[in-house]
């Protein structure tokens, strides 16, 4: 029986999500607390539990042959690894979570102001390829300086006269005195798998695991809406409601003019759908979480 390996981060900003993933999608492991190996208990799918800048390795390898990692660290890894083209990761699924930007930030009181400002100057960065392929698409020549860390003191410090770092909120940031200038590159969490063709059998299994991670993913934002309206409105409350096909229609006893609509939402339900609906005379609408879904 063949069986599967996924890395994940061990710890760290997508190491919960990444698990809690994987345990939707109905994946139980044999957790052992320091150890990087957790054996699969009701399927033949091990998890690794790694540090991110590894996992990209572990796949091209094949150590792995499914990973979850932000596709900045993969981007990145590719370009410093470039002599080998020919063993690209392969994007699967983008997973909803792990959002930043890659920024190329300046000092407040900088005098740099575009791009070609840059000429001749010192940018600090963790992210020396993605870095150097932003410098040549503006057709900048500037110096890096790679960091391991604390990219965003090095202004301050006078090692750097522009960062590139990554930033969710931007508070970072403003606390350091720099203010962005550009996006190198947007990110978020991603599953990749081995660039190798598998055994077909171990295929088949990793097409099957996948269906159900897509399912978990499906399900996280579709949602499942009741609700009643007058029967003359009901195109019109069809049309609010977001990602919905064909809404079933029932009738309320002893109302002749009023029906429930019951509507499987499959992108995202805000507050304004919910007033937009209420406008439209829909009344105990109620919006339900959807656990499971197999398209
Ligand atoms: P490791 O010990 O695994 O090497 P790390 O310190 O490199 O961990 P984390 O800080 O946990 O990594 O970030 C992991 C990933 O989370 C990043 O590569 C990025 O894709 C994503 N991320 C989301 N928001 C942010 C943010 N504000 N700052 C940094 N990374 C973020
Ligand atoms: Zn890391």
């Amino acid at each position: 029986m063949p069986r599967l390996k996924i890395a994940i981060q061990k710890s760290g900003r997508l190491a919960d999500k990444s698990l809690a993933l994987l345990e939707r999608s109905g994946l139980q492991f044999a957790r052992s607390k320091d150890k990087l190996f957790w054996y699969g208990r009701n399927q033949p799918v091990d998890l690794l539990l790694v540090r991110d800048d590894d996992i990209p390795r572990l796949l091209v390898e094949g150590v792995c042959q499914l990973g979850i990692v932000g596709e900045n660290v993969a981007e990145e890894k590719l370009l410093e690894s470039r002599c080998r083209t020919d063993a690209g990761l392969e994007p699967l699924i983008r997973l909803g979570f792990g959002h930043c930007r890659l920024m190329l930030a300046v000092p407040e009181s900088t005098t740099i102001r575009q791009p070609t400002d840059l000429e001749g100057k010192r940018l600090a960065t963790s992210y020396p390829g993605l870095t150097r392929r932003w410098l040549e698409q503006h057709g900048v020549e500037a110096d890096i300086v790679t960091l391991n860390g604390a990219v965003e003191i090095a202004p301050s410090l006078g090692t750097a006269d522009a960062i590139v770092d990554l930033v969710s909120t931007g508070t970072t940031l403003r606390a350091n005195h720099l203010k962005a200038m550009d996006t190198v590159m947007e990110s978020q969490a991603m599953l990749y798998r081995c660039p190798d063709r598998l055994a077909d059998e171990t295929e088949a299994l990793l097409a099957k695991l996948l269906l159900r991670i897509q399912g978990v993913q499906q399900a996280m934002e579709t949602k499942y809406v009741m609700l009643h309206a007058p029967r003359d409105r009901l195109a019109e409350i069809s049309d609010i409601l977001p990602g919905a096909e064909s809404p079933t229609i029932l009738s309320l006893e002893g109302q002749p003019d009023r029906v429930a609509v019951h509507a499987v939402c499959t992108e995202q339900v805000f507050w304004e759908h919910l007033e937009e609906l209420k406008a439209a005379g829909a009344s105990a609408v109620l919006v339900l979480p959807v656990e499971k879904m197999l398209a």
